[in-house]
């Protein structure tokens, strides 16, 4: 095994785009550690599939809503780092885990903004402060933000509010850490196939119609499409993107 590998802590790569991206990283000799909330089998399959590529994996269960968990989560975490990966820092964060809540804003509960903002912000927000501890100098955040800060689908109020904070957030990590040479840029994908609301994008076949009708590449996007664009933001080749808000969504309305 490759005693140099870079490692990265991919949140949330059980399914979807976390699972793509877990690979993907995998595929580029980039060593992965992942968490999953409640699916443990799937995460089982994500490290069967990392482990084809012979690069080292190891996955630990996290809820991102309870920042009250996080000292004990970095506990297992460093624990996991020392003993599968004889080292105790990573190189890449990439914030991925999370849900969407369907409702407008004049329909949006209080549980539902307090659920969306401790998901997409505040767990972020606390997870990425403590992951800097261990990062090492050069290394990068890749926070999973959305089109839907740059465009309005009803129902989505809350969900994006908070991915907008993420944005925000994403420019001063950058700004407040840049003296240690490490990024933070933001990837924003457009409606992309996987479980997020329910599989809608993906099972409804006339909304992902309507979609692909709306996007300039003329289909709805896929997991493959982002993970790859997570894994060139931490290569060297991408070394002096900083800041940024780079949007994966095939030119969705435009
Ligand atoms: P997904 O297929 O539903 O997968 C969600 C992943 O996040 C799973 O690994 C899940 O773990 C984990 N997760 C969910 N809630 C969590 C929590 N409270 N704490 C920790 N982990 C949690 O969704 P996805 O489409 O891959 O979405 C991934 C990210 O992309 C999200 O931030 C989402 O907002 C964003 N996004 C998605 C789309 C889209 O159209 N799909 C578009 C723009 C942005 P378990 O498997 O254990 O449940």
């Amino acid at each position: 095994m490759n005693k140099l590998n870079k490692i990265a802590l991919v949140t949330g790569a059980s399914r979807g785009l976390g699972k793509n991206m877990a690979i993907n990283l995998a595929k580029k000799g980039i060593d992965v550690l992942f968490t999953y909330q409640s699916k443990e089998e799937d995460a089982i399959e994500t490290a069967k599939e990392i482990e084809k590529y012979g690069t080292r994996t190891a996955f630990l269960q996290l809820d991102i809503q309870n920042t009250s968990s996080f000292k004990q989560f970095f506990e297992r975490l460093e624990t996991c780092l020392r003993d599968k990966f004889q080292t105790n820092h990573i190189d890449f964060l990439i914030n991925n885990a999370g849900t969407g809540t369907y409702a407008t804003f004049q329909g949006t509960t209080e549980d539902q903004f307090d659920s969306m903002f401790n998901i997409h912000i505040k767990g972020v927000y606390f997870l990425s402060q403590s992951a800097i501890e261990i990062m090492n100098n050069e290394g990068a955040i890749i926070n999973i933000s959305s089109g839907l800060t740059r465009f309005c689908t009803e129902g989505y109020a809350a969900y994006a509010a908070a991915k907008g904070a993420v944005e925000i957030l994403t420019k001063y990590q950058a700004a407040e850490l840049g003296f240690r040479g490490i990024r933070s840029n933001v990837v924003a994908p457009g409606p992309i196939e996987t479980d997020f609301g329910g599989g809608i994008v993906r099972d409804n076949k006339d909304l992902n119609q309507i979609i692909a009708s709306q996007t300039a590449l003329g289909r709805v996007g896929l997991p493959s499409d982002i993970g790859s664009v997570v894994t060139f933001l931490c290569t060297d080749e991408a070394k002096w993107i900083n800041a940024q808000r780079i949007e994966v969504s095939g030119g969705y309305y435009l």
